[in-house]
């Protein structure tokens, strides 16, 4: 029996209608099916399926709603000019999943496992990829434990469910640089916590500084390591870099970062065209002080790349690339999207075929 004999298929009968373009949004409309597994001491992961994009039925002491025992994940499918349908570096965000699932105590998932229901959901859902310039299908894969016992301790039963949301162009005609919040009261993650773990708990805890920032009129919280508040760690969930006299500095992986599939892409990208680059500390002191940050930016799945034009810490504003766009910033973008969109030919082997 091959692999894609053990999806069991439950076809949906009521087709959905897929919403125009402009309609779209990030993450509020969903596709025809999702693909659900459970997990049980006794049978491991077992019980693959796609079925209807449906609601969950969940016993209300489910470990998950009191514990917050559960990880995500994020990756788009793009469709090529040429019909392809194509997934940017899937093998990493799997290997990513199993470190979240390893720092929560979740058992591990199977990559081929993981691949192919991907592969499969994304076939059968196909026609909810766009295609017009700059949009995609935004995939979500989640682990939650489901097992009904109050004790405080690792679920032995979980879901690991896949869902897809087709998603709009996160720009318009131009890339908006964004005016950042740099938050020297809260923290998001401190080393040997969970920051490095795409653990849902550590989004809940960041909603309330970005809602600070936000009435202040920023649309991002740039976070500090947790001890000192004064390393650079992440813009939202984003991870940073900045161009410093030409040479483009990001935040080391510290163990309180999460390892961004898009911040590895951008390295490789930049070391390829030959520009210095480098993972160190960098402290807030140094972005304000120094006088040569020409530009900044965020890298993420979701925006893959956001420019930043003001910082605000502590009283004081830094307009950044005169709050424009840099040239590095535009070609970081371009080459990126072009290379996940098909556009581009992929030197670096990152897109994987899905049809
Ligand atoms: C997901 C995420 C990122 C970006 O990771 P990508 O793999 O590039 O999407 C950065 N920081 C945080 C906190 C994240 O959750």
């Amino acid at each position: 029996m091959t692999e894609e004999n053990m999806i069991y298929i439950e076809h949906s009968k009521n087709k959905k209608k897929i919403p125009p373009n402009n309609q779209l949004g990030f993450g509020t409309h969903f596709t025809d099916h999702m693909f659900m597994m459970n997990y049980s001491v006794e049978e491991g992961w077992h019980q693959a399926k796609i079925m209807p994009y449906q609601p969950l039925t969940l016993d209300p002491a489910s470990k998950v709603f009191h514990y917050g025992q559960a990880i995500f994940e994020g990756l788009k499918a793009y469709r090529a000019p040429d019909g392809r349908i194509l997934l940017f570096r899937p093998q990493e965000n799997i290997d990513r999943m199993n470190r979240s699932n390893e720092r929560m105590s979740i058992p591990k998932l199977d990559t081929d496992v993981v691949l192919n229901a991907l592969k499969q959901l994304i076939k059968l859902d196909e026609n909810w990829i766009p295609t017009a310039p700059g949009m995609s299908l935004y995939i979500r894969p989640f682990v939650i434990a489901t097992q009904a016992v109050l004790g405080v301790a690792p679920s032995e039963e979980y879901k690991f469910i896949i869902i897809m949301s087709p998603v709009g162009a996160y720009y318009g005609d131009r890339i908006n640089p964004i005016k950042i919040f740099v938050e020297s009261q809260y923290v998001r993650a401190v080393e040997g916590g969970v920051g490095e773990a795409k653990a849902a708990g550590n989004y809940g805890a960041t909603f309330k500084s970005q809602k600070l920032a936000k009435e202040q009129g920023y649309s991002q919280v740039m976070w500090l390591d947790g001890i000192q508040h004064k390393y650079v760690e992440e813009v939202g969930s984003m991870n940073v870099f900045f161009n410093m006299n030409g040479t483009i500095v990001t935040p080391a992986l510290s163990g309180s970062i999460l390892a961004g599939i898009t911040r590895n892409s951008v390295i490789q990208l930049l070391t390829h065209w030959g520009l210095p680059v480098e993972e160190r500390k960098i402290s807030i002191n140094e972005i304000y002080e120094s006088g040569h940050v020409s530009e900044a930016f965020g890298t993420g799945t979701a925006v893959v790349i956001a420019p930043i034009g003001e910082m605000y810490w502590n009283g004081q504003t830094l307009l950044i690339a005169e709050g424009s766009l840099g040239a590095l910033t535009q070609k970081v973008y371009d080459t990126l999207t072009g290379i996940q969109n098909g556009a581009i030919e992929d030197l670096f082997g990152w897109t994987m075929q899905v049809n």
